[in-house]
């Protein structure tokens, strides 16, 4: 607290991201970063602008990055809007898409940043609660809303839902924006973007940080009908008109022109998914089906605050969530596959020690 903070200031509870230790010699499954290091095109794409152009600023509507985008999805410039992470993205979204009278609707359990960008932007909002194995039911979400939003596959559960659950919410919520946030879509689900030139209240919101290992680079996007781009190219001209440097517009383009490389990468981090489900399960752990870089699991023995806590004092950093509802369940990144076989050992090790609940 400090006399200098605004009472508003005063008033906030800030989002905690997961640990970024400094730490070298630790496996890091606990921010769902890719374990693979980004497309060799996307570095040497930035190398080549390490010089004196630098002094100028970048262009400000991306249009490169954009153009490249549209592209790859069959939209058209007007259907995309980049930002500086998806956070960003979304802090935007919040403020110029749903702040509205009728509240907000979301999922108890989802991404813990929805909560914050609320108080943020003085949006209400009323959570709906997952059903008891962690699901999702759209059905729940037909009900008056200033907006709907949820990630899918859903965070920290990594359960999807299919592209027919949501056309049939879109077929009767016409008169707010219904976002959706596909952080981890790559990862074997069904984007919606091919309905967004059907429903003119459809944003699907992506990021470059999971599955095309870009984590450092913050490059996020939006993509919509142009009604709902030129609503946040508003609010982003009111903000910052510049919010990606070249470097980041430049890796942004190689790394979605690399599409071998982004395929290849994806095909492994499913491929671990699976293996590491199979043995998670075999030393007793409960693995909720996942379509994410990372699984959530818990142990019917085993007190997950407490595994967390040992698996870091063996250099090994998983997520917790001392929350309501899931504070059984760790979420675990998939790592490489040396990683996911040292975390198997280690928790092996652990459970052989009789770590008792
Ligand atoms: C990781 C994540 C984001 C944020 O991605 P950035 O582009 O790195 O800011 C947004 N939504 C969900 C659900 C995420 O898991």
């Amino acid at each position: 607290m400090s006399q200098y903070w605004s009472d508003f200031v005063s008033g906030l509870d800030p989002y905690s991201p997961g640990e970024q230790p400094d730490l070298t010699d630790i496996i890091k499954l606990n921010t769902n970063e890719n374990p693979y290091g980004p497309s060799p095109k996307a570095l040497q794409a930035v190398e080549a602008l390490l010089n004196q152009d630098l002094r100028l600023y970048p262009p400000p509507g991306a249009d490169s990055l954009k153009h490249t985008i549209a592209a790859y999805y069959q939209l058209t410039p007007a259907n995309v809007f980049v930002g500086n992470s998806s956070d960003e993205v979304l802090a935007h979204v919040f403020n110029g898409l749903l702040r509205h009278s009728k509240p907000l609707l979301f999922p108890d359990i989802t991404y813990s940043f929805y909560p914050v960008f609320c108080q943020l932007y003085d949006i209400s909002y009323q959570r709906l609660p997952l059903t008891d194995d962690l699901c999702l039911d759209l059905a729940d979400y037909v009900r008056p809303n200033g907006g709907i939003i949820f990630p899918n596959p859903n965070a920290p559960t990594g359960r999807l839902l299919s592209l027919q659950a949501i056309e049939n919410l879109l077929a009767v919520n016409h008169t707010s924006v219904v976002v959706i946030d596909e952080a981890y879509i790559d990862f074997g689900g069904e984007s919606a973007v091919s309905l967004i030139n059907e429903y003119h209240n459809l944003l699907v919101v992506q990021t470059m940080s999971k599955s095309r290992s870009l984590a450092g680079m913050r490059i996020g996007y939006a993509l919509g009908s142009a009604e709902l781009i030129e609503g946040l190219d508003r609010v982003k001209n009111s903000f910052n008109s510049y919010p990606l440097g070249h470097l980041q517009i430049a890796a942004g383009v190689a790394a979605f022109e690399d599409k071998a490389y982004f395929q290849q990468t994806c095909n492994q981090v499913i491929q671990s998914r699976r293996s590491l489900t199979v043995a998670l399960e075999e030393i007793g752990f409960e693995v909720l089906p996942s379509k994410g870089n990372f699984v959530f699991v818990r142990h019917q023995h085993y007190e997950a605050a407490i595994v967390a806590k040992k698996l870091r004092d063996k250099g090994i950093f998983v997520r917790h969530f001392d929350q309501e509802r899931i504070r059984e369940f760790l979420r675990i990144t998939i790592g490489t596959e040396d990683q996911n076989q040292q975390l198997l050992d280690t928790l092996k090790n652990l459970i052989n020690q009789h770590l008792t609940k």
